[in-house]
């Protein structure tokens, strides 16, 4: 991490942007949306996401990343992307916090137009844990009120709690106080994405995207991390950009993407009966372990 990327980090905790933007450091890349004069700025959200026929390609690209995409994500329910790498669901993930417009379609955020909304009007419902979640040259008690700078330290703590990072944060020997980053200590994988999932606790959102990290975790930190999301995701919309079978058949839908199209969706049980669909090929091959 450079000091330029550092510096940054710091001017972003002293501006009051919203919590998606710290927790995925996306406004930092360019992106052409306009934000609706008066758009809307709800008090609460259900949370219910619809695409309705949406394309989508990156500039410079031929490629269509997303290709006539419908798709139906509930809340109150863990709603997992699942399908090879290059099938559209990070794009998918992005278009849901409008960091890109559609080239044809429409996203429906509780049954109104996603561009109809102010951008933090709509954004600040929603957190993301990204797959690496980015650690800063700062105490561990700073790291995780990130997203909320003005949270007490109870609060912190009771994050720490749910996210399952308690236990190895009291194990240091400044606990909340040790420094991470450059100039400290330097967190596994798993512990910095409960770090991330301490940072949405305290984010409290409505909707929450959760990127399942690719690279093996050990497996006691899969399994805390799999425990603490399996406490916070009630009365949210969760969203998984899913890789591992444990966590894919636990969630109430699935949605298999390959090539930009939405191939095959439902539950588990469905989409494993479905004979010759991706879904199932899927799961033998992880069981052969051969899925990242
Ligand atoms: P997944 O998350 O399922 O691996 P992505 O949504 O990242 O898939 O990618 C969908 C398609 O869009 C791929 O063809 C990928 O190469 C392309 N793509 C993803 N991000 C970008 C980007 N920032 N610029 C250009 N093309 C991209």
């Amino acid at each position: 991490i450079s000091l330029f990327r550092i510096s940054r980090l710091y001017d972003r905790i002293m501006e009051s942007a919203e919590a998606v933007d710290r927790l995925y450091f996306l406004s930092l890349e360019e992106s052409d949306i306009v934000n609706m004069e008066n758009g809307l700025k709800p008090k609460s959200l259900r949370g219910e996401i619809e695409f309705k026929g949406v394309d989508f390609s990156y500039k410079g690209s031929k490629l269509k990343a997303l290709d006539n995409v419908n798709l139906k994500i509930q809340s109150d329910c863990v709603t997992a992307l699942v399908g090879p790498s290059g099938g559209g669901k990070t794009t998918v993930v992005r278009m849901i916090y409008r960091h890109y417009d559609s080239t044809k379609g429409q996203i429906l955020l509780d049954g109104k137009d996603i561009k109809e909304y102010d951008i933090q009007g709509f954004r600040k419902f929603m957190a993301i844990v990204p797959q690496d979640v980015e650690i800063f040259s700062a105490s561990i008690r700073d790291n995780i009120c990130y997203a909320k700078p003005n949270a007490t330290f109870q609060e912190i703590q009771a994050a720490a709690r749910i996210a399952n990072a308690e236990e190895f944060i009291a194990q240091l020997e400044k606990g909340y106080d040790t420094m991470t980053g450059e100039r400290g200590i330097k967190l596994s994988g798993g512990q910095r994405q409960r770090i991330g999932i301490a940072r949405a606790v305290l984010a409290n959102p409505k909707i929450l995207i959760f990127d399942e990290a690719t690279s093996n975790l050990d497996s006691q930190s899969e399994r805390l991390i799999q425990d603490a999301m399996d406490k916070i995701t009630k009365n949210r919309t969760v969203i998984l950009i899913a890789h591992r079978l444990s966590t894919i058949r636990k969630a109430d839908k699935i949605i298999v993407l390959e090539k930009g199209k939405v191939i095959e969706s439902g539950s588990h049980h469905e989409l494993a009966k479905s004979d010759g669909g991706l879904y199932q090929k899927l799961l033998r091959l992880q069981e052969m372990g051969d899925v990242d």
